[in-house]
């Protein structure tokens, strides 16, 4: 086992397996990187987290960060409270909490209403609950099918537009990037919400959370964080601050920006196959399979995520952070493949399975560990155990079994 150290911008890096801390410090700097089996880096400076560790798992095939959030503080009455992270993603910036970001005073503004998102919503789930009532004559193919293109349509938004377009939380080769942009593409949240309007939006809700800068405010009440906000035009706050994100990093990713220009036709063409399917090849009647597999089907998909946005921010616990909104919801955490744990991702947003833990009611960290198996995914970024208990005791609501 090799100990290799490296300068990184803002951290002295040091490659050992565990027990990390107590040997970081003992052993000699030096520069250079090693193919070896597990790695750690000591941050430059230490906090009462304990002291500030990266560390990075990883092998020829896959790669796994672990690392404790540098935090530059404000005072905020009593207790000090985290502004950003530690440069574990020297790329990504634009999905860190930003808290001196606040609402100006004044009424809100008019709603301007999208006719053509409103008919489109409201056709599809009146063909949903039509869907409903043929579910009992429908062939058992039928479902297994819906389940099956929901969950490969599911990890589009999930492992892809979310965890690693948005937050870049892990990293994906060649194979699984045209996947999950295919899968996203099965997934059409809404006829311009492609992958990089849709992480635009995202990281403006974490920099602005709860404010009219956040696309989906909670504070505006649960139908309009659910889907309401699809239905009218952006708040300017969105627009002004979300126009001025940094998104360089999609706008370089030539499968991202193909999919935005090809984004109607494709979503359009996607969403005929599922009525085609099965009635092609199981003999599924044309009726049953546009309002089960088509309509039920989608709409189930839409508020299944679109839970992330209401209920996981207004019904839950906020263990990791009681001063954000966003909550721990395992329900959503059923439906929506492992995105339910929200107080802990927006708390750690860069840590590639938005919660503390892996496995666990989570089947979008169960994918990317199995990609990463197959070496097509790495350098999984992962906060470590000490920072998450640092913050909980520092910030945390009592709910967590640690306190
Ligand atoms: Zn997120
Ligand atoms: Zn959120």
């Amino acid at each position: 086992m090799k100990h290799i150290w490296a300068n990184t911008r803002h951290s002295q890096q040091v490659q050992l397996c565990i027990p990390f801390k107590s040997r970081v410090r003992k052993e000699p700097r030096r520069a250079g990187w090693s193919d070896d089996t597990c790695t750690v880096s000591q941050a430059s400076q230490e906090q009462d987290d304990g002291p500030l560790a990266t560390r990075v798992i990883s092998s020829k095939r896959s790669t796994t960060t672990i690392t404790n959030p540098h935090s530059w503080r404000q005072q905020d009455g009593e207790e000090e409270m985290p502004l950003q992270a530690e440069d574990i993603r020297p790329e990504m910036r634009e999905d860190i909490y930003d808290p001196t970001y606040q609402d100006e005073e004044g009424p809100p503004p008019k709603l301007e209403y999208v006719w053509r998102n409103i008919i489109l919503m409201a056709l599809l789930h009146v063909g949903a609950l039509c869907g409903i009532t043929l579910v009992p004559s429908c062939k058992v193919y039928t479902c297994l099918f819906g389940v099956f293109y929901n969950m490969v349509a599911g990890l589009g938004i999930t492992a892809g537009a979310h965890r690693l377009w948005s937050h870049r939380t892990y990293k994906a080769h060649l194979p699984l990037r045209i996947f999950l942009i295919i899968a996203n593409t099965m997934a059409f949240q809404a006829l311009d919400n492609d992958v990089y309007e849709w992480a635009r939006d995202h990281r403006a809700h974490h920099k602005f959370s709860e404010t009219h800068a956040d696309p989906h405010n909670s504070r505006r009440g649960f139908f309009f964080s659910h889907v309401g906000w699809l239905l009218v035009r952006k708040h300017p706050a969105v627009k002004e601050k979300g126009g001025k994100l940094d998104m360089s990093d999609l706008k370089a990713e030539k499968l991202v920006m193909f999919q935005r220009r090809c984004y109607k036709p494709a979503v359009t063409l996607i969403f005929i196959l599922p009525t085609l399917v099965p009635w092609h090849f199981w003999g599924e009647t044309f009726r049953h399979s546009l309002l089960i597999s088509t309509f039920l089907r989608h709409v189930i998909l839409l508020n299944f995520t679109w839970l992330v946005n209401s209920a996981a921010h207004l019904y839950g616990l906020r263990p990791y952070d009681r001063g954000i909104g966003a909550r721990e919801n395992p329900l959503v955490s059923l439906a929506s493949l492992g995105e339910g744990f929200h107080n802990y991702h927006h708390a750690f947003p860069y840590d590639y399975s938005v919660s503390e833990y892996r496995w666990h009611i989570n089947f979008t960290t169960f994918f990317i560990d199995c990609m990463a198996a197959l070496g097509l995914a790495y350098d999984r970024k992962r906060v470590s155990k000490a920072a998450v208990l640092a913050r909980i005791k520092r910030t945390g609501d009592g709910s967590h079994k640690s306190s």
